[in-house]
């Protein structure tokens, strides 16, 4: 039984609190052109902060960066209040959505050739190294100001991939049981050092998988002066999604086939959920929300339409040559920012 499960399930109502309601924060993210190869023209222009045009059609969102947004600027928008959420107590996660080679994992991670840099303290460094950092700050920080009342944190991660159905533990992928392990850092490089990625006739860099990076952040607080004590538990997700191309368009056979069609389904998936929670949040109508029905959503239930602050990156290649992905990703984004999730701080 969990320990926490428990004790807040004992709690009167009324010693629950910070409540919030919140929608889905959505971001497009443009890349920039691919210098080593012709795109076409540009297609999608920003418009506003929070607006883009595409072939004489407004789209809005909470906000869009254009091609020349740095990572601190993603940094700043999604990591920061993330790691404040995670902080007051909410659960909060940032999924990357889009297509292969718009951009998910340079936004989640940094660019392929500073993953697996142990400095992570460079300017291309992705979402995750940076919330990582600034979460430990933020711990020290707040252990600094009571250092008198014991307030102790403590932190676990896991890292989990998956691939074809199946849910593999980056931090060890002979194990079968999961586990969550500590010492964030290096479990992150150990983790993506064991990520799969496969080549498709789209893109080289092309990954197939989803990664579901998780970070529980534990708070005890005891001061002995006053009588007090409490109990805080939050976590944060962080969601590298496979590439949310058409896969027919790869030129698969084989188990790359099937391999496919998984991937296919469980974005599918993804997408059949955020459409019926769109619809339960503007109707106020219950419906079933089929969460088992592929492992993504089975493991992401919490941040959709749950107990959870959510933000999604989708990201968009700017030019000519992926318009009809580029639309479908702008759509999703848009069903996306219908959800309204309902997020609790956990509080003992
Ligand atoms: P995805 O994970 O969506 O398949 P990547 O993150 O691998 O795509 O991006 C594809 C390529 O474009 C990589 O070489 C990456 O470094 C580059 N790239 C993506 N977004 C940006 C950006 N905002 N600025 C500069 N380069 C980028």
């Amino acid at each position: 039984p969990n320990p926490l499960k428990r004790k807040l399930d004992t709690l009167p109502e009324n010693s629950v609190h910070g409540t919030s309601d919140s929608g889905v924060q959505v971001i497009v993210r443009m890349r920039p052109p691919r210098k080593d190869k012709d795109e076409g023209e540009m297609l999608v222009q920003k418009t506003s902060s929070d607006s883009l045009s595409i072939n004489g059609q407004t789209f809005t969102f909470d906000s869009v960066a254009d091609t020349d947004a740095s990572q601190l600027d993603i940094f700043q928008l999604v990591g920061v209040p993330l790691v404040e959420n995670c902080m007051a107590g909410f659960n909060s996660s940032v999924f990357a959505y889009g297509q292969t080679g718009s951009g998910k994992t340079y936004t989640m991670w940094g660019p392929a050739n500073a993953l697996l840099d142990e400095n992570l303290s460079s300017d291309q460094q992705g979402l995750t190294p940076r919330v990582l950092e600034r979460l430990f700050a933020r711990i020290n920080e707040e252990q600094m100001k009571h250092a008198d009342k014991q307030l102790k944190y403590q932190c676990q991660c896991s890292f989990l991939e998956i691939y074809n159905e199946q849910i593999t533990d980056l931090l060890d992928p002979n194990q079968k049981s999961l586990q969550i392990r500590e010492d964030v850092k290096s479990a992150l490089i150990k983790g993506l050092s064991n990520r799969r990625t496969g080549s498709t006739s789209i893109n080289a860099e092309s990954s197939r998988s989803h990664t579901v990076f998780t970070c529980v952040v534990e708070s005890r607080y005891k001061s002995v002066a006053d009588g007090i004590s409490s109990f805080k538990s939050s976590r944060i997700n962080l969601v590298d999604l496979a590439g949310s191309e058409r896969q027919k368009l790869t030129g698969a056979a084989g188990e790359r086939l099937k391999e496919a069609g998984n991937i296919n389904r469980s974005l599918s998936q993804l997408g059949n959920l955020i459409n019926i929670l769109a619809e339960i949040s503007q109707t106020g109508k219950q419906r079933h929300i089929p969460y088992r029905d592929s492992r993504l959503t089975f493991l992401l239930q919490e941040s959709l339409g749950g107990n959870a602050k959510l933000a999604m990156v989708c990201a968009v290649s700017p030019t000519q040559s992926c318009k009809s992905e580029t639309f479908s990703t702008l759509r999703f984004a848009q069903r996306a920012k219908a959800i309204k999730n309902k997020a609790v701080v956990n509080e003992v």
